[in-house]
This record gives C-alpha cells, sequence and structure tokens, in this order.
C-alpha cells in the first residue's frame, strides 16, 4: 500500500463534483439559484447539445467584483453565511460555496462580471479546476457564465450522460420549475438557437402555469392564499378533474426552494383524499413561506429533501389549508339538463 497523503485541491474538487453535478441540469440550476440570490431580475438560459457542449446562463443581478472572482471557484467560498448559526436562519438559495469549484473542476468555464461599481468588466477562463487568466472587457452589469463540454477531463462520468435530447429535457424542466418558483424574475430559456419559455417576470403565477402547462389546466384551478406569522402560502391547487396517475404534478416551493418533502406529499394527498380516486395524484403549484428557523436546509448538497423543526405542526398547517380552499369550490363538473 502507498503511504497514506493528503489528496491534491484539484482532485478534492473533482470527488466533490460528483455530489453536486451529475448532468448539465445540475450546472444550470446551481447558475440559475445563483443568479436569484445575486438579485437578478432577468435571467437567460441558453443550451445546445442538451447541454452538454455548451451552457450559458446571462443574469442582470449585483455581479462580481475583480478581485473576488477567482475566490468565487474557491472550494467552501461563499457570500452568503459568515458561520454555521447562519445556516439556520438562511434565506439564499446557495450558500455551501461549492457549485462554481465543482462545475470548473468538471468543465470549461467563461465567466464575464461587471458591477455597477466598476467601469469596465471582466472575464475570466478556469476549466478543469486550472486557471486560463482574466481581463478587462466591456460588459453589462450582471454576470454571464459560459460552461463547455462538462465531464471532459472525466470521461467515466460523461459516459453515463444520456442523449442530448434526454439531457436537454431534464434542463427544461429544471428553469420550468425555476421559473414558476419566481414570478417576479424574467426567464427565458434558449435551446439549439430555439426560443423556449419566456416569462415576462410580472409576478403573475398564473400566466406560467398557462405557459408551462397549457389550458385544460389552468381553466381547472383554485387559488389559495393564506397568510401568517410563521406560516403563509401562495398559489393554486387543481380541481380533482384533474388528477394525474403520478406525483410530478405536484409541485411546492419553500421560500422560493424547489423541493421535495414527503411530510407535505402526504398532507396535501390527505386533503384531496374525499375527493380523489386511489392512486391519483392533485395538481398543485404552491408557494409556502415558512420563517428560515423552521426549516433545516443544511441536508444534502442538492437541497432537495427539506427538514423541518416541526413536521407534524406543518403537515396539519398543509392539509387544513388545502382542505379549507376544497371546500369552497365546486368540485363536480355540471352538467347541464337537457329536456
Ligand atoms: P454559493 O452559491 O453556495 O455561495 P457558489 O459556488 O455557487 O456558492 O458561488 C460562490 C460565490 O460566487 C457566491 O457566494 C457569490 O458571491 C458569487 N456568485 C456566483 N454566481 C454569481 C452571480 N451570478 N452573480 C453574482 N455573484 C455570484
Ligand atoms: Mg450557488
Amino acid at each position: 500500500m502507498p503511504n497514506i497523503h493528503v489528496l491534491d485541491q484539484n482532485t478534492i474538487n473533482k470527488i466533490a463534483a460528483g455530489e453536486v453535478i451529475e448532468r448539465p441540469a445540475s450546472v444550470v440550476k446551481e447558475l440559475l439559484e445563483n443568479a436569484i440570490d445575486a438579485k437578478a431580475t432577468a435571467v437567460t438560459v441558453e443550451i445546445r447539445e442538451g447541454g452538454i457542449s455548451f451552457i450559458r446562463v446571462t443574469d442582470n443581478g449585483c455581479g462580481i467584483e475583480k478581485d473576488e472572482i477567482p475566490l468565487a471557484f474557491l472550494r467552501h467560498s461563499t457570500s452568503k453565511i459568515q458561520s454555521v448559526e447562519d445556516l439556520f436562519t438562511v434565506s439564499s438559495l446557495g450558500f455551501r460555496g461549492e457549485a462554481l469549484s465543482s462545475i470548473a473542476a468538471v468543465g470549461q468555464v467563461e465567466l464575464i462580471t461587471k458591477t455597477s461599481r466598476s467601469l469596465t468588466g471582466n472575464r475570466y477562463q478556469i476549466e478543469g479546476g486550472q486557471e486560463r487568466g482574466m481581463e478587462e472587457i466591456g460588459a453589462p452589469d450582471g454576470t454571464t457564465f459560459i460552461v463547455r463540454n462538462l465531464f471532459y477531463n472525466t470521461p467515466v462520468r460523461r459516459k453515463f450522460l444520456k442523449t442530448p435530447m434526454t439531457e436537454g429535457a431534464h434542463v427544461a424542466d429544471l428553469v420550468e420549475k425555476i421559473a414558476l418558483s419566481h414570478p417576479e424574475i424574467s426567464i427565458r430559456f434558449i435551446q439549439n438557437n430555439q426560443n423556449k419559455l419566456h416569462t415576462s417576470g410580472n409576478h403573475n403565477l398564473k400566466d406560467i402555469i398557462y405557459t408551462v402547462y397549457g389550458r385544460e389546466i389552468t381553466a381547472n384551478l383554485i387559488p389559495v392564499s393564506v397568510t401568517g406569522e410563521a406560516f403563509s402560502v401562495e398559489g393554486f391547487i387543481g380541481k380533482p378533474v384533474i388528477a394525474r396517475s403520478n406525483r410530478n404534478f405536484e409541485n411546492y416551493y419553500i421560500n422560493g426552494r424547489y423541493i421535495k418533502s414527503n411530510i407535505i406529499n402526504k398532507a396535501i394527498e390527505e386533503a384531496y383524499k374525499p375527493f380523489m380516486m386511489q392512486h391519483k395524484y392533485p395538481f398543485t403549484m404552491l408557494h409556502f413561506k415558512i420563517e428560515p428557523e423552521f426549516l433545516d436546509v443544511n441536508v444534502h448538497p442538492t437541497k432537495m429533501e427539506l427538514r423541518f423543526q416541526n413536521g407534524e405542526n406543518v403537515f396539519r398547517m398543509v392539509r387544513d389549508t388545502v382542505a379549507e380552499a376544497l371546500r369552497h369550490k365546486e368540485l363536480i363538473p355540471k352538467v347541464e339538463l337537457v329536456e
């Protein structure tokens, strides 16, 4: 056996990237979340070949100062929390400082960024964890990330990618979910030079539901709106007529984050029980606001599964809110009586 030694940073980043960056959609997720955390009001996502050869995310957010650019690509470097105590009140989508270092470890990254305070922008390139230089460049306020040839230096990972069509579909799905979670941000998605989605950023969730899910769903929505101190919810639930045979349409967001939670699924389904056939699942598009101290977002790098401080309370609040909304609606389609 060789001697025990500490792995070099590049190797550590590559290994860490395995957890955070699984496929093009994970890159797009991290870059979009960064754009949102940077307070962008408009973001454009462009991919080619399912994102395997080319991903570009452009935002009009706060930008990164020149001397902080290399820092942003270091592992565990973040502007979003200072210490572990902050984790309990975190309201940004990111905070681990792992995304950029991971992406740069397994792709060829070009960054163009400018803050409103500086006169010119900067272009920075890094690939396979190796810096390729920085230069001043004219640019609008905001940030553009280009990621080329994902996993070009990890052939085994690259082999596990599916076809460009499948990877592209994962990206499209992800962009739609993020567009639905932030109706206040105008989000544009371009795939192989074609415009696939463009939300207006006019705060109207129903418009985006229409764009993504179409007329039938939009025509069968029940609005939900409850405002409380520690718990608020806004959004729509579907009438039972638009139920599906899987949970794909059970969407909900907590504090702007798309997540999965067994507790919330169960609560929603319990409320629907009297109206649903077995093995049918409702359409929901609910935006919850829950005080960050009731949540633990520090569960998994991709942060999809959320833990609650008091799961039973959350269960009850969600179930009762949905049940109440269902109670006030005529749920059975009217049949016209013809003489
Ligand atoms: P995290 O989002 O967890 O902080 P990242 O690796 O995703 O970690 O990003 C590192 C840092 O780079 C962020 O904390 C932020 O300061 C900066 N950053 C990344 N993307 C952007 C962006 N689009 N606009 C402005 N700053 C950004
Ligand atoms: Mg991030």
